[in-house]
């Protein structure tokens, strides 16, 4: 059955130690998981994608190794796989990165074939939104519901699902990818080429994007005081609207309203339970949580809005390590993910 999970009680917990490798745009981090899910013999090292995909495969599996060695030191239950989770689009099933605008010239490269070879254990690549949903579902701030979304604000806009106890990938594993939703047909231009999309104007980058359009038309006199001795990124623009520039607080409003737009459309079309929250700015603007509420309550049918809770994750940056515990030890057992291709 491809494209799903085995079948297996929510409340079961994972049994055998796993290695988590988190393959990011700027970072690579890689730890040992144990079923408790204490996350130990942590390693993390920038991964300068401008070096070239072998440089960084290299540096991935030279980490899994450390974080291996580590662990046996330490005297740790050896990891019976490999977890790896990486911004998408990839095939869970084949463990191959098929293009991710995130990592450059990262184009059908076979990343957990590689990762198996060098470090001689059962390797399983899955996106990162999907691993943190797993996370949160199985352990989390979701635990005990059966249908979840997993949001993630950070550079960009993400999530993961899971509907009637059942993580949702899709035939082409695309599932989930919530921030690619339009929220507004004409909207400003999403980095796939597309208008509209919530991605294009709730993201770090859609922030950090209309701070510098500001600054240009010189409407943001506290961003351009700050600006002077720092790059405007998001943090730079939220700084300014805390400190009370009133064009950056529209941005930020408009941000949040499409956030909150694209969670009032996931509520009527899936009527989830929880709705978790995280990546860096989902973790950290504390008037995000409201501000969603609000868009739910005034776009969304009365029945879902008023059923669905919205959390905080409960694991925030180590969510997509411990999420890989579940993935790593179902596949080994799960004939979707049988090593064909090794
Ligand atoms: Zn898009």
């Amino acid at each position: 059955m491809l494209g799903r999970y085995n079948e297996r009680p929510v409340d079961e917990v994972a049994d055998q130690s796993i290695l988590a490798i988190d393959l990011g745009g700027t970072q690579i981090r890689a730890a040992h998981v144990s079923p408790d899910l204490t996350v130990s013999c942590r390693r993390a090292l920038e991964t300068h994608d401008e070096e070239g995909v072998e440089a960084v495969i290299d540096r991935i599996c030279a980490a899994a190794r450390a974080v291996r060695e580590d662990a046996q030191r330490a005297g740790l239950a050896d990891p019976v796989g490999i977890g790896i989770s990486s911004p998408g689009p990839l095939d869970p099933w084949r463990g191959v990165i098929l293009a991710t605008p995130n990592l450059a010239g990262w184009v059908n490269i076979p990343l957990a074939a590689r990762v198996e070879e060098a470090v001689g254990l059962p390797a399983y690549l899955e996106r990162d939104t999907n691993a943190a949903v797993m996370g949160e579902w199985r352990y989390g701030a979701a635990k005990g519901a059966d249908d979840v979304i997993y949001v993630t604000i950070s550079t960009g806009v993400g999530g993961g699902l899971v509907l009637d106890g059942r993580p949702l990938i899709g035939k082409d594993g695309t599932a989930g990818e919530i921030g690619h939703m339009t929220v507004d047909i004409d909207g400003p231009l999403c980095g796939d080429g597309q208008p509209g999309h919530a991605e294009a104007i709730g993201s770090g980058r859609a922030i950090a994007r209309e701070g510098r359009a500001l600054l240009k038309r010189g409407e943001a006199p506290g961003l351009a005081a700050l600006a002077a001795d720092a790059e405007v990124d998001a943090e730079l623009v939220a700084r300014a609207a805390d400190a009370g520039d009133a064009a950056c607080q529209r941005v930020l409003d408009s941000a949040w309203v499409a956030i909150g737009a694209m969670c009032a459309s996931l509520v009527n079309a899936l009527n989830p339970e929880v709705i978790v929250l995280g990546g860096s700015i989902g973790c950290n603007r504390p008037e995000l949580p409201s501000a969603i509420r609000a868009e739910i309550d005034r776009r969304a049918f009365p029945a879902p809005a008023q059923r669905v809770r919205l959390e905080m994750t409960q694991f925030a940056g180590d969510v997509s390590l411990i999420g890989l515990l579940p993935i790593v030890n179902e596949r080994m057992t799960d004939p979707s993910y049988a090593k064909e291709h090794a």
